[in-house]
This record gives C-alpha cells, structure tokens and sequence, in this order.
C-alpha cells in the first residue's frame, strides 16, 4: 500500500488540504516532502497577505490608496491584476476586478472567516471600471488613474493553488484542495487519475458528474457560495456591467493547465452565461462545464464527464 502525507489548514476564508502520495520513502524524503507541504501552504497565507481587500496593510490596499502615481509591486501582485484585467478586457467588462467598492456596498465588506471588516478610507468614483488600471510590464508598476477599489477574489486562490503546485512538483502524485478549487498532480493512491465529483448546484448532497484528473485544476464558481448579507437574492458574483449578481448560470466547473486561469475563467463565465461562456472558455483551450439554474448543462466539445 502507498503511504502518503495529508495536512491541513485555514487560509484564504478556506480550508487548504495538501495531500502528497509516496512510495516507501526513507527518513530523509519524508522530511523533505514534509517541509515541501509548509512551503506549499505558506503561499495561500502570503498571496491573502499581498491580495486581500480585506486588510489596510496588504499590498493590495496599500495599492489602492495611491490613486494616479505609479506603484511598483511585487511579481506575485503584477501577476494577479495583469490576468484579472486581461480577461476583463476579453469578457468586455463582465468581469472586472474593480469590483470591490460595489462588493462592498453590497454587504461584502467582512472577511469571510477573521471576520476583518473593510473600511476604504477613499471614497471611489462609481464608474470607475478595469480601464483604469494601467500596468507597465517593464516597470512592474501599476497606476490607478481613478479612485477605485480592487478586488482579487476570483484569482488569488487559483494563483496560491499555482504557487503551492510548484512546490510539489518533484513529487508528481498529488492534491492540493482550497475549499473545492483543486489541482490534481499524476495519480492518486490505486495509481489512478484523480476523481473530482462536480456538485449539484441545488442540492450539495448530491454530484452532478465526475471527472477524471491528471496534472491538472478544477475551479468551481457557484451562486450557493456566498450570500449578500444585505440582501438575501444576491450572491458573491457580480455581472460588472450592471452591478447586480449574474444569474444565467447556477455553476461554472472549469478544467485548466493553471488553476489561476480556471479560477478567473470560472468566475468570468459564470457572469457571461452559457453561450459567451463556452466561447470564452475555448479561446483560452481548456474544458469546462455550465449549468444553468434550470439545471441545463452546456460544455466545451472536450470535456469528458462520468
Ligand atoms: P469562490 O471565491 O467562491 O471560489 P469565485 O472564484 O467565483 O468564487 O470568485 C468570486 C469572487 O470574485 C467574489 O467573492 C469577488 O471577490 C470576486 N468577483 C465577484 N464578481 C466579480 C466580477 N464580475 N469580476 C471579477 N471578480 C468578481
Ligand atoms: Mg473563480
């Protein structure tokens, strides 16, 4: 039987659980797994350090309160807001990490399990959008030419997921799991592809579908996530042309090489609906499947569902 290593924490408003199989490894190969794991999980706790909107003292907030001056970042935040803005600018604004003034306003303006509540000391303008973002890849600088506040909450788990798979690399067979966001590496413990169950977006006992994983994300973006404490209809994600919460889908499941690119894509087709959606999704050549709250599911021609 395969032995493996299992460890588990809190970050991110979520649970990380890290699972690496190995094969009868010695003292010394353990050690080296175990302290691979910590340095895995230490990226979930430094990517929310530098990406929170919840914190005064993140990067991102410290980004936040320097409207119209060019500010240089570290490449783990460049990274974030560069993608984010480039699948706004591709979903034309559906999607937009600008957000979270309007999050805010709607009730999400408290961290998810600290319980931090957010008080943006600027007050942003409306109708600011991702146009007024502007990145200088050869500085690494980013400038908001206007007031707003930035919200990274449908990005930075999939990059932590990324940063954490670099790290366990070397050992091929394994799992990262951040709360149902997951990236499956070679086989599980039988030597098989890993089983990921899809869940049902109305009832959370039972599975839609099952796919079959190997070196690979799965990104699930649902409206049974998060509710508006404000008001009880809305949910967490947001069509960012309107300001009202997407509702021609009930879930998006996205199969990806990077678990950063499923977890945005996730999120940006859930509020683009089935059809942009799918054709979002196959500019960008990875699999997914979108159910609608009448439960109709469409998928890309690649994924292969059980
Ligand atoms: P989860 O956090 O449950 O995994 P998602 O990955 O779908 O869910 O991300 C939802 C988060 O994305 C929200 O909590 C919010 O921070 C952010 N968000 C909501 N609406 C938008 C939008 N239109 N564009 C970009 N980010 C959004
Ligand atoms: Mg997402």
């Amino acid at each position: 039987m395969s032995e493996f290593l299992v460890h588990s924490i809190t970050a991110m408003g979520t649970v990380v659980t890290i699972q690496v199989v190995g094969h009868g490894a010695d003292a010394q190969q353990q050690q080296e797994r175990a302290k691979a794991v910590d340095r895995a999980i230490d990226w979930f706790q430094q990517i929310h350090d530098s990406c929170t909107r919840f914190d005064p003292k993140s990067e991102l907030s410290q980004l936040t309160a320097q409207v119209g001056k060019p500010t240089l970042v570290s490449p783990l935040l460049y990274q974030a807001v560069r993608f984010a803005l480039a699948v706004a600018e591709e979903s034309g604004g559906a999607f937009d990490p600008t957000v979270g003034h309007r999050m805010e306003l709607r009730g999400f303006n408290r961290e998810f399990r600290s319980g931090l509540v957010v008080r943006t000391a600027n007050p942003p303008d409306r109708t600011a959008s991702y146009r007024d973002v502007h990145v200088d890849p050869h500085r690494q600088e980013i400038t908001l030419l206007r007031p707003l506040v930035l919200d990274l909450g449908a990005v930075a788990k999939g990059l932590a997921i990324d940063m954490a798979v670099r790290e366990l690399e070397a050992f091929a067979n394994f799992a990262v799991d951040a709360g149902g966001d997951l990236y499956l590496g070679g086989h599980n413990t039988e030597g098989k592809p890993w089983a990921v169950g899809i869940r049902h977006p109305r009832d959370e006992e039972q599975l839609l579908a099952t796919l079959h994983v190997s070196d690979g994300a799965v990104c699930t973006s649902g409206d049974y996530e998060r509710r508006s404490p404000i008001e009880t209809a809305e949910h967490h994600i947001m069509d960012a042309r309107s300001g009202a919460s997407a509702t021609a889908l009930a879930s998006v499941t996205v199969l990806a090489p990077s678990a950063m690119v499923a977890d945005a894509l996730a999120t940006a087709a859930f509020v683009l609906g089935p059809k942009q959606g799918i054709v979002l999704l196959q500019q960008h050549g990875v699999e997914g499947l979108l159910v609608t709250p009448a439960l109709e599911r469409f998928m890309t021609p690649g994924m292969r569902l059980e």
